[in-house]
Parts: C-alpha cells; structure tokens; sequence
C-alpha cells in the first residue's frame, strides 16, 4: 500500500503543474486525485469497509445484493428471457455485490445465472484484485474486466451501478456579475492549494441561478450515457446513488477519509472524492440520446417495493443469533434522514424493452 505520505507527491506535482502552467480547473484536480496511475486513490488499498474511508450499501447489509439479485430476475424475463445475456456491473468495489447478485440468481433464477457472462468495468488495480476473490465460485463462466464500458461487446445486457456516478470527476462553475466562470484550484506561494475563479463560460442550466450559486457538471456521465445509447442491443440499467431528484444548486464536492470529512485540497490522493449525482441531468441526457429513464425514486421506496422488509426477516429468522444486527442494518439502507431518501435509484433503458420492477 503506498503511504500516506504519496499524497504529498501527488500535490507537490499539482502544484508544480499550476506554477507551470496556470491554475486547472476542479474536474482536472478531481481526476488526477483519484486517477493518477502512481498515487491516485484508486491505486489504494482499504478504501471500503470499517478499516477504509466510507462503507456503502452492500457492505452493510447482504440483503441489498439480494434484492437487486431478484431485480435482476425479474427484469430479465421482462426481457423476453434473452439466452446470451451480460451482467455488467460498473465500479464494483469489493465484488460484494455482485456475489450477493450471483449467490440469489443460482437459487432464484438458475438459467439466468447459468447464461450470464459478467463483465466489470474497474479501473482499480487493487479492486479488481478483491472482486476476483470474491467472486471465486460464483460465476458460472469466466468473469471479465473492462477499464471502460465501451470495450463491452454489445449483446442483451443488464448494467448495474451502485455509487459508481458519484465518483467521476465534476466541474464547478461560480455564478459572478450574472456569468458563469469555472472554478479552478490554483496555489499559494506557500504551496497550498486554494479554489479560485477562472474564466467565463457559455453553458445552459435548468432553473435561475443567484448570485454565488455553484453548478456542477459532469462530462463522464455524459460520455457513458452516449456508450450505452449506442449499443444496438436490448439493455436494463439500474443507476444507484446519492444526489437530488430535481437539479439543484450547490457546492456538493466532498472528501472522505477514515469516515470523516476532510479538505479536498489538502492531501490529494489520499482520500475519497465524490459529489452528488443530479439524477435530473442524468435521466434529461439519457432521454436526448432516445433511452427511457424510469424514475428515479428514492432508496427507500425501491427498496420497500422490492420486499426488503420480508427479505431481512427470513434472513433474522434463519440467524436468530443475528438478528438485531440484520435488522439494524437494513434499517440503515432505508432510514429516512439518511441513505433511505438521501440515495435514489433510477433505471435507463432501451426504449423496446418494458419497465424494470418495482417502476412496472
Ligand atoms: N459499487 C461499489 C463501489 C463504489 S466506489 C460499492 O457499492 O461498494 C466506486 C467504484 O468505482 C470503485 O470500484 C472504483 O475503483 C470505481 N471507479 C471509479 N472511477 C471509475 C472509472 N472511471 N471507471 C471504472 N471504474 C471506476
């Protein structure tokens, strides 16, 4: 594992580029940190997990993985069932999620489970290393990995993606005198970096912006929807992640470290960068490219109407000594001042093939 100090390089280098050659805008900041090949915090170890920086959902509980497992049952026969069928997961961390998919399918849904080629999109050389492992045993046929969804090939797919939109790089724009400008990080004397003001931008945004407001936009969900657009084949794909249902204003950036909150700047690299996903942007560009877009609603009513309720009792039931723990932890998928309205989760199709449950 590189030591913690390699943030230290990854800035030195930052710094050095901005005195070189001027300050850089938050989306390049954003991507070298967590895409450097050397010292981007994708190379790390230990990002998920109570000895990481931040848990998520199929880390806390088994039963999200087996419900998306039936999600993905279900919506394949609403496919007609399709013989050569994929399951792409994007970002799949640790592979938790996709072994909890796997381990419902053999039981659930066993000609899906034994048709299904999986392919994973992952840039991490680490995490691929874990889902490897995890999936050991799982899958009927050799599992494949991508370093981008484009190299897929195209054939009837189901695409799964839990907090992976959240981690492609954003810009930041400022509202000034009535204008848009980039945000940008530039460098103190003293070698600090600091979120400045660049130039004027042209841009289009939903709703009137006041004086002061940050937007924020990201190119990469604009590339991956035009990838999945221009596959040819029938294609379900659930978008899982935190952010508003309707486009908002507001600084959003957030770096994690050790499950607290640190200063995005400070030690690039060395901690987790994510913003909000604005489902609004996401489902308008998906439709531009003539997919349909199903929701989003929000985790906890996807959830709810997937049976987490019934699920997590015959799981309580059938490990009585966990049972406090199981429920806790559904309970924290759904909560509702948290992850259970917090997270939404959203569907984009294409437009031949029917709703995905529970939007049917
Ligand atoms: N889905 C997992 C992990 C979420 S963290 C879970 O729910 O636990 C984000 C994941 O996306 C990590 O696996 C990270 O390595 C991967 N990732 C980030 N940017 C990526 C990119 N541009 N292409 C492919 N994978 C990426």
């Amino acid at each position: 594992m590189p030591p913690r100090e390699s943030g230290l390089d990854l800035k030195a280098r930052i710094v050095d580029e901005i005195r070189a050659r001027g300050p850089i805008p938050v989306a390049r900041f954003f991507e070298i940190a967590v895409a450097d090949p050397q010292h981007g915090y994708w190379q790390r170890r230990s990002i998920i997990g109570a000895g990481g920086d931040f848990i998520t959902a199929p880390e806390i509980s088994q039963v999200f993985g087996e419900l998306i497992g039936l999600w993905c049952a279900v919506t394949w026969q609403g496919m007609g069932a399709p013989e050569t069928v994929q399951l792409i997961e994007l970002g799949p961390g640790k592979g938790t999620l996709m072994r909890d998919i796997l381990r419902t399918l053999r039981r659930a849904m066993p000609t899906l489970h034994a048709n299904a080629q999986v392919h994973l999109v992952e840039v991490s050389g680490p995490f691929r290393e874990a889902q490897a492992r995890a999936l050991e045993g799982f899958a009927a046929k050799p599992v494949a990995w991508h370093a981008d969804l484009a190299d897929v090939p195209d054939a009837p797919a189901l695409l799964i993606a839990n907090e992976f939109l959240d981690a492609l790089p954003i810009a930041q724009l400022a509202r000034e005198d009535g204008r848009w400008r980039e945000r940008v990080v530039d460098c103190t004397e003293a070698g600090d970096l600091v979120f400045a003001l660049g130039k004027v931008v042209e841009t289009s945004l939903p709703g009137e912006a006041p004086e002061g407001a940050i937007a924020e936009l990201r190119q990469g969900e604009t590339d991956l929807i035009a990838t999945l657009a221009a596959r040819r084949s029938p294609l379900t794909a659930l978008f899982i992640d935190y952010g508003p249902a309707d486009f908002a204003f507001g600084d959003t950036l957030q770096a994690m470290r050790n499950h607290a909150y640190v200063d995005a700047l400070e030690a690039p690299g060395t901690c987790d960068l994510t913003a909000h996903v604005q489902f609004a942007q996401v489902a308008r560009k998906a439709q531009q490219a003539g997919l349909a877009v199903d929701g989003p609603i929000t985790q906890a009513e996807f959830l709810g109407a997937l049976g987490l309720a019934t699920r997590a009792s015959r799981l309580m039931a059938a490990n009585p000594g966990q049972a406090a723990g199981i429920e806790l932890a559904a309970q924290r998928l759904v909560a509702p001042t948290g992850m259970g309205t917090l997270f939404k989760a959203m569907a984009v199709r294409t437009p031949s093939t029917p709703k995905p449950p529970p939007f049917s």
